[in-house]
């Protein structure tokens, strides 16, 4: 019985072998230790009965280069989704990582008042540029769109109520649910109308003493077709106003220029919303905006500094490579250079370059193996619910579930419709063409 255990390598002698040479010996002896002392457990309770020197040797160097293998992986999107939730929402082009390098590997007066020489502000870059764009008295930037609820339903409404639609009382993917960040702010909620429909009176018959605010929330990914009505923003404004309360609108995608197929027909852009000059809007930084990770709080001088005082900021302020890549986003929107933000270029792009892009790869790889189909997509990220847009695909042929899975192997994402595998375009970014065509003949074992 202890015959076995004397078999057991000894660590020193294990992290030696001419197996682990130029590898970091601390961390060779640590795994090995491990290793060993989970061997050790084994031998003890019976599962195993002796000690394979070189299957210990060859677990020990996986494990270590398991440990420097990267956790996030490029992929390649082809799902024709955009702004896809799982796959990092909105992409920054690398003519915008260039412009922001300077700030993000050197010291900068991110806090640092250059003209006095005192302590400075560091929301105050990226509001400057913000104010300039979106023509509002003030803006504030914090970790995302959920940060920015959060903070103004604390800071204006803890332990007052706010009315809200019950309509727009949603679930946004990932479990963000209005109605439980609203009871974790402090704020009341007040539910008025139908599912379906909301009327002004709602609004009216439901204010209080104890009121401070009404909000409007975008639905987000889910939309009520049919026999529905919702009271237009202006009109819960001038409800608020009339009332001495607050407004405060979460349109959870905001975006700029007209988009692009009638797809902005139910939906409000920015200017269009921000003519009323609403008290607070909020938006994320990385849904159709195509920017940073951001939540974007625009509004009333007097209400944004009131949200500065509250100590919540500092837990949910932004870090000075969000606030360098949004700034030169808001630098791309006001040269109007449209091309630098890959979410609107991908967009924006038309069904005949899509088109020109797939032929060309189907021309590399053979028509016996794919053809390009007219096909529609939809934009994602919980913005532009039900509505679809033209698109062009490569069908691989063959059997879809199989390749889809072979495809997702080598770190191409692809959809499945009507039974085909396709590679959607759309959400292929051009300089990728010629390594997708590689790759895709590299998986179908084209010479
Ligand atoms: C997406 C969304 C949010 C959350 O925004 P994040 O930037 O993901 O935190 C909040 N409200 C609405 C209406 C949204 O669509």
């Amino acid at each position: 019985m202890k015959n076995k255990f004397r078999e057991i390598p000894k660590i020193d002698k294990i992290a030696q072998d001419p197996i682990f040479e130029g590898l970091n010996q601390k961390l060779i002896l640590k795994i090995a230790k491990e290793k060993i002392e989970a061997l050790r457990e084994a031998l003890r309770s019976g599962t195993i009965e002796k000690i394979d020197q070189s299957e210990l040797l060859e677990a020990v160097k996986k494990s270590y280069h398991d440990l420097f293998s990267p956790s996030l992986k490029q992929l390649i999107n082809a799902t024709g989704v955009i702004l896809h939730t799982n796959m990092g929402r909105s992409l920054i082009s690398e003519t915008l990582i260039e412009r922001a390098k300077p700030i993000l590997c050197n010291y900068s007066n991110l806090e640092y008042d250059l003209e006095h020489g005192c302590r400075g502000e560091r929301y105050e870059h990226v509001s400057r540029h913000m104010i300039n764009l979106l023509g509002v008295e003030d803006v504030l930037v914090v970790n995302n769109n959920a940060s920015a609820v959060f903070l103004i339903l604390n800071t204006f409404a803890k332990g007052k109520e706010v009315i809200v639609s019950r309509g727009e009382l949603v679930e946004i993917g990932g479990s963000f649910r209005i109605p439980e960040v609203m009871s974790q702010s402090g704020a009341i909620l007040r539910e008025v109308g139908a599912t379906n429909k909301t009327k002004l009176s709602d609004y009216d018959k439901a204010l209080s003493d104890n009121s401070v605010m009404i909000m409007k929330v975008h639905k987000s990914n889910f939309s009520i077709e049919g026999f529905s009505e919702e009271t237009p923003y202006e009109e819960i404004q001038n409800l608020a106003q009339t009332h001495h309360l607050l407004d405060y609108y979460d349109l959870g995608s905001g975006y700029i220029p007209t988009l692009p197929y009638h797809l902005g027909q139910k939906e409000h852009s920015l200017p269009q919303i921000l003519k009323s000059k609403p008290s607070l809007i909020s938006f994320s930084g990385d849904k159709l905006f195509g920017s940073v990770q951001a939540g974007i709080i625009a509004g009333k001088k007097e209400l944004i500094s009131e949200l500065k005082k509250n100590q919540l900021l500092r837990m949910l302020r932004v870090d000075k490579i969000t606030l360098a890549l949004l700034e030169e986003t808001i630098k791309s929107y006001l040269k109007e250079e449209f091309e630098d933000i890959p979410t609107l270029d991908m967009l924006f792009t038309e069904v005949q370059t899509l088109k020109e892009r797939a032929l060309k790869v189907q021309e590399d790889i053979g028509i016996t193996r794919c053809d390009v189909i007219d096909s529609t997509t939809v934009m994602g990220g919980g913005t532009l619910p039900n509505r679809e847009f033209p698109t062009v695909a490569l069908h691989i042929k063959g059997k879809a579930e199989v390749l889809e899975k072979e495809f997702r192997n080598h770190h191409i994402i692809g959809r499945i419709e009507n039974d085909k595998f396709l590679l959607d375009f759309r959400s292929i970014l051009p300089r990728i063409d010629a390594i997708l065509t590689q790759k895709i003949k590299a998986i179908l074992t084209i010479k």
